[in-house]
């Protein structure tokens, strides 16, 4: 980090705290050669992905959009409101995680399957047959299919 006073290249850390609840630390830095003060904050950069459309459009996340399918998928079965936050907790945090600045909007698409297929099958299907649009019954088939597999399996 280069002196912001006189642009030399060393300084030193005189002091380091958490600030933000933790999500910050405050470092008060010294110039090694003009002895000037200053502070530095630093955090994790958690900023959600760009989605990359289809046709190469892109576009911001939009949390509310991704709560609404899902609200559609779920509609009339037994999940509750806290479930669907976790899951969506989940699928934001993959999302940072990833550090990438731009996903294509087919990976949130497959969180969500990953999701739903543990909330309710039910609603994995529902959501999966619009998402994919399956292009026919045997491809649904298998759909349906796998997830019996999975549930005799585990
Ligand atoms: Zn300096």
């Amino acid at each position: 980090m280069h002196c912001p006073f006189c642009n030399a290249n060393d300084t030193k850390v005189i002091d380091s705290r958490l600030v933000a609840d933790g999500n910050q630390v405050r470092r008060r830095r010294e110039c090694i050669t003009c002895e000037e003060r200053f502070t530095t904050f630093e955090s994790a950069e958690l900023l959600m992905p760009r989605l990359i459309k289809q046709k190469g459009a892109r576009e911001p996340f939009n949390e509310d959009k991704l709560r609404s399918g899902m609200l559609k998928a779920l509609e009339k079965r037994p999940v509750g409101l806290e479930q669907v936050d976790e899951a969506i907790s989940h699928i934001c945090h993959k999302l940072r995680a990833s550090g990438e600045r731009e996903v294509p909007s087919k990976i949130v698409g497959e969180l969500v399957m990953e999701e739903l297929r543990k909330l309710d099958e039910v609603a994995y299907v529902r959501f999966a047959s619009v998402y994919r649009s399956f292009k026919d019954l045997n491809e649904f088939r298998e759909a349906i299919d796998s997830i019996e597999q999975d549930s005799k399996s585990g």
